[in-house]
């Protein structure tokens, strides 16, 4: 039997995918990547790895670069993009050379495709090719999880890269060694995140119930029981060792308690929430449930008609 080597978390955004991934870090057999799918953009314009310097001067990411420069002859730090992990589309800090209109439009067709794909049945779609493009960033996304594991001596890569179809596809690609983990928190802390950024309401709902009204069916579809778990982000915070002893025993390690020192160590991880990222040293884990101090009647009652059913669906009922 083949020993797990990726852990992936699929989540809406803003339901503590960074936070999780960073705990999980704090094991020695587990390295935390970010949001991975996006450290072409990371390159590009210039971000800031998780240990604080620029992705193109972390050390820890140059071995991997010097590796992949040597073995396949593309310098990521001057062609940013020439390993594509997968279609991402980022909201606030974008490069647009690279999310142009015919980007875009080619991401909607391949996502369509997928969509269409898994509504097949089983039998069915895994004789349904991936489009090419997708098959190339699986390969490329494998290839430098292995190259991670290497220079970073550990098993386990954590990708918080959230985006479903790419979880489905890795796991099909591999169903040995991929774990998917399912995040969810209480659409009402997700809703008040978002009403923070200053998205509509009926906006801050859809897209959060959209995500798991997707991803819920897909999951159970296409992933055997067994490979992957549900977990709640409130759970994590106000039990993170029961939680994070859950999720070794899902992986095939041994719980450390290294990995409730949240603010210990460092991780070289890419892209997700900066909050999360770059503030654990003065935070440690909290739980945050604002959300029930913030919201307004009003806001509450346009949450439960859009997105009330989907939340207690999660296992949010009060
Ligand atoms: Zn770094």
């Amino acid at each position: 039997m083949n020993a797990v080597s990726v852990l992936y978390i699929c989540s809406a955004g803003r339901s503590g995918s960074t936070f999780t991934d960073m705990l999980l870090g704090g094991h020695s057999q587990m390295e935390s990547l970010g949001e991975f799918s996006f450290i072409g953009k990371n390159l590009a314009l210039g971000e800031l790895c998780g240990c604080g310097v620029l992705v193109s001067d972390c050390q820890a990411w140059a071995s991997v670069f010097n590796q992949i420069m040597q073995e396949r002859g593309i310098d990521l730090r001057q062609s940013p993009y020439g390993l594509r992990q997968w279609d991402t589309c980022a909201a606030r800090i974008i490069d647009h050379q690279q999310q142009t209109p015919t980007f875009l439009l080619g991401m909607k067709l391949r996502s369509t495709y997928m969509k269409y794909r898994y509504q097949l049945p089983q039998k069915i779609y895994q004789y349904v090719p991936f489009p090419p493009k997708v098959v190339g960033y699986i390969r490329n996304t494998c290839y430098m999880y292995d190259i991670v594991r290497e220079a970073r001596n550990c098993q386990i890569v954590i990708d918080s890269s959230k985006n479903i179809f790419k979880a489905l596809a890795l796991y099909e690609y591999n169903p040995s060694a991929v774990r998917i983990i399912l995040l969810a928190r209480d659409g009402r802390g997700v809703y008040l995140s978002r009403l923070n950024s200053n998205v509509p309401r009926k906006e801050a709902v859809v897209s959060w119930v959209k995500y798991y009204q997707r991803a819920l069916p897909l999951l159970s579809k296409v992933v055997r029981p067994e490979h992957f778990l549900k977990v709640r982000y409130e759970d994590i915070a106000s039990q993170p060792e029961k939680i994070m002893k859950k999720i070794c025993k899902f992986s095939g390690v041994s719980f450390e308690p290294s990995m409730l020192d949240f603010t210990a160590g460092i991780r070289h991880s890419v892209n997700g929430n900066q909050d999360a990222r770059f503030s654990r040293q003065k935070k440690g884990i909290l739980l945050n449930e604002l959300w029930k101090e913030k919201l307004t009647q009003e806001d509450l009652e346009v949450f439960d008609k859009y997105g009330g059913l989907t939340n207690r669906r999660l296992g949010y009922n009060d």
